[in-house]
Formats: structure tokens, C-alpha cells, sequence
């Protein structure tokens, strides 16, 4: 989920590419994307894609603004990088499963808005704890927005019997999680420490599942993000200043 830009006059200097440039701030129009952004479908067909912003299955419990579409899109040189790492997964009996990629900035503000509002208590589904903003799970700038970012896990290449979905997303036991990927100790944006890439209160099995998601990332351009094993960066991406705001909207018929 997360994501920061911790330096303001960064901020400052993505306000004003926003809006010189005449891409960032616009609405696809009728599923057209912004030159250098491409459909994940389209570069990698075989990766499985689960917007979970674009369905109620989410920390906020409802679809997330921009999200009209259940697509991943990001920036060509991200899905080509992210083909190669499918590649090499499959090699293993594996594939990946996308959970969030392009975010429209409409959409950081959305979270942004909920977290600040009254309404999120604990929810051991999602946040079993909250001081979501001093955690880092929630920033008003998200990598995502850039189009180069992905949240992501392994899944196994035969889909194995699921479990039922745990109450407290820190608990997975067994091969598998509640989704059919592979047990990484936690769900997908589970907020807890637990999440951290290198916690040692996982098991040994979901500790070599995420290190090799994050081997296998690495080897192709992607950086790490240390409090969310899901979330990887390409480090060499095309746009690292600009915050795009086009909706995710269906292709055109
Ligand atoms: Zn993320």
C-alpha cells in the first residue's frame, strides 16, 4: 500500500509536473492510456491479476476511487520487467499474482480521507492495530502512482484446496493462503509488523516463499519495500517524478 516521498520539495516539484505536463491529471478516455502505459494482459497474459482496490476485498471495504476496472496497468518498462520475473518463476512450478499496480492519485487521496475520518477501528482482517499514518501504511504520495510500482505475490502453477479466510490476517497456517497463493505469513496488506519483508515471527516456509519473490524481483530491476513484502519498485523507472491521476477504466469495446 505504501509508498513515501519523504522530501517536500519533492512534493512541490511532482505539483508542478502534474500539471504542466497534459497526461497526469486526465481521465482515460474511453480506456485509452497515457503514452508509456500498457495492460499487464497485454505484455504478460499469464499472470494472474486481483485488483483488490477495484473490489470491496480491501482494508477500506469498498471499491477505491479511479478503480473502475479490474486491470494492472503500469508503465512498459514495468510489465516487461515483471514478464521476465514470471518467466523465471514458472521455472519453479509458480506464477504471480498482481494486487495492486498503477494507483490513481485520486485514489491515495481516498485513503488518505478514510484514514483520517473517525470511522477505521481495528480489524484484524486488514489493520489489527491502527496509527495508520505513523506506521507508513498510509502517505498522501504512493510510488503506484507513478506506474513502475506492483504489489504482488506467488501463487502455485496448479491451484492448491484454499483455506478458509483467517480472522486476524497475521495468522496463515498450511501451504497456501485463503486467495490459493502461497503462504507469506501474512495476507496482503496486512498492517502489522508481521508484514515486514524480514520479520522473524513467520514460519520458515513463508520466510523462503518471500525471499524467493523478492530474488526473483531483484533479478530483474525491482527494489524491495522493507515493511511490506507485496510492494516492489522498479528502480530504473521511466516517470520517478511524475504522479499520474488517469481512472483505471474498461478497455474500449
Ligand atoms: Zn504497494
Amino acid at each position: 500500500m505504501a509508498g513515501r516521498w519523504a522530501a517536500p520539495l519533492l512534493v512541490v516539484a511532482v505539483a508542478k509536473i502534474a500539471t504542466a505536463d497534459a497526461a497526469p491529471g486526465t481521465a482515460a478516455v474511453a480506456g485509452t492510456l497515457p503514452a508509456g502505459f500498457v495492460d499487464l494482459a497485454d505484455v504478460a497474459p499469464k499472470i494472474a491479476v486481483d485488483m483488490r482496490y477495484a473490489s470491496a476485498d480491501n482494508f477500506v471495504g469498498r471499491p477505491v476511487r479511479g478503480y473502475r476496472a479490474d486491470r494492472c496497468l503500469l508503465t512498459n518498462e514495468a510489465a516487461r520487467a515483471l514478464a521476465a520475473v514470471q518467466r523465471d518463476v514458472a521455472s519453479f512450478g509458480l506464477g504471480l499474482k498482481v494486487y495492486d499496480c498503477y494507483r490513481p492519485q485520486r485514489a491515495v487521496d481516498d485513503f488518505v480521507a478514510w484514514a483520517r475520518a473517525p470511522g477505521p477501528a481495528t480489524n484484524p482482517r486488514h489493520h489489527p492495530v491502527v496509527a495508520l499514518f505513523r506506521r507508513g501504511y498510509i502517505a498522501e504520495r504512493s510510488g503506484h502512482s507513478r506506474g513502475s510500482t506492483v504489489d504482488l505475490t506467488l501463487i502455485p502453477a496448479a491451484p492448491l484446496r484454499p483455506p478458509p479466510a483467517p480472522e486476524d490476517c497475521r495468522s496463515l497456517y498450511g501451504q497456501n493462503s485463503p486467495d490459493s497463493s502461497l503462504n507469506m505469513g501474512t495476507t496482503f496488506d496486512c498492517f502489522d509488523e508481521r508484514s515486514h519483508a524480514t520479520s522473524d515471527s513467520v514460519s520458515a516456509e513463508a520466510s523462503r516463499n518471500r525471499l524467493l519473490l523478492k530474488l526473483a524481483m531483484e533479478k530483474h530491476g525491482f527494489v524491495p519495500y522493507a515493511q511490506e513484502w507485496w510492494h516492489f519498485t522498479l528502480a530504473n523507472e521511466p516517470f520517478p517524478k511524475t504522479a499520474f491521476d488517469f481512472e483505471i477504466v474498461d478497455r474500449k469495446p
